[in-house]
């Protein structure tokens, strides 16, 4: 539990502190029967490492009514977590998150409680607090009133189906190196063709795969958008 006090420093203590979202951390050791608090055991079948015991979890879960509540199990094994799954579990009242340790749980907890597992990506954490802190940070800035304007979210990478096109800020000349110019126009209309274009550009470059998926649905844009969308489409 004190790993998620890193939480209280930043932009999720403040959403914390206004009320917008609430967090109720349990220790498993606290659920444990076991008279020396154990909540880990040897995996039957042999192998390396240990396995989370399945009586902690269950306790831990009917003691937080987890049956009315989507259960997360913190795991590689998982979906990978993407800005849509954020978006669903956003929409949530409330979710519970299970963080594994060892080598993981026992598979009974996860059939009982029908639990999904989801992933921060392909590689092996040591504990499955630091993902389930990913989520959290995540989830809580898609909040209204975490970030200082709903659109901030929207603008952002991956959010529009885009990786974010390049920003600058002042001064317009750091070591010889210009703003670009169009930025200092004014016209609001070029600069967000300007963006977009730019947008598409690098998606294309680095994510063919999210580029693609773009271009097969590019519904909903004006007439002046859908012409960047096809020069960058035939853009080598
Ligand atoms: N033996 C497990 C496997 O191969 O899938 C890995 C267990 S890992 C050492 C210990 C715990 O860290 C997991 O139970 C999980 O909660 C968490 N964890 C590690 N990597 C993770 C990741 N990429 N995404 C989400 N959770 C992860």
């Amino acid at each position: 539990p004190e790993m998620f006090k890193a939480l209280d420093a930043s932009m999720i203590g403040r959403a914390a502190r206004d009320g917008i979202i609430s967090l109720d951390v349990r220790n498993i050791r606290d659920y444990s029967r076991d008279k020396r608090k154990r909540t880990d055991d040897t995996p039957f079948g042999g192998g390396p490492g240990m396995l989370m015991t399945a009586q902690p979890i269950d306790d831990a879960l009917k003691d937080l009514e987890a049956e009315r509540k989507p259960v997360l199990y913190l795991s590689p094994r998982g979906d990978v977590m993407d800005q849509k799954l954020l978006e669903e579990i956003a929409a949530e009242e409330e979710i519970v998150l299970l963080a594994g340790h060892y080598e993981g749980v026992d598979q009974r907890i996860l059939d009982k409680w029908n639990i999904k597992e989801v992933s921060i990506g392909d590689y092996i954490l040591t504990g499955g607090e630091l993902p389930a802190m990913v989520l959290i940070d995540a989830v809580t800035r898609l909040l209204p009133g975490v970030l200082a304007s709903r659109d901030s979210a929207l603008e952002e990478s991956v959010y529009s189906g885009l990786l974010e096109y390049p920003q600058y800020t002042q001064p317009r000349n750091y070591e010889g190196m210009e703003v670009p110019e169009i930025l200092l126009s004014g016209d609001h209309r070029k600069i967000h063709l300007w963006r977009m274009e730019q947008a598409l550009i690098l998606t294309k470059k680095k994510r063919p795969e999210m580029f693609e998926e773009f271009v097969k649905n590019p519904g909903g844009f004006a007439k002046d958008e859908q012409k960047v969308i096809e020069k960058v489409r035939h853009l080598l």
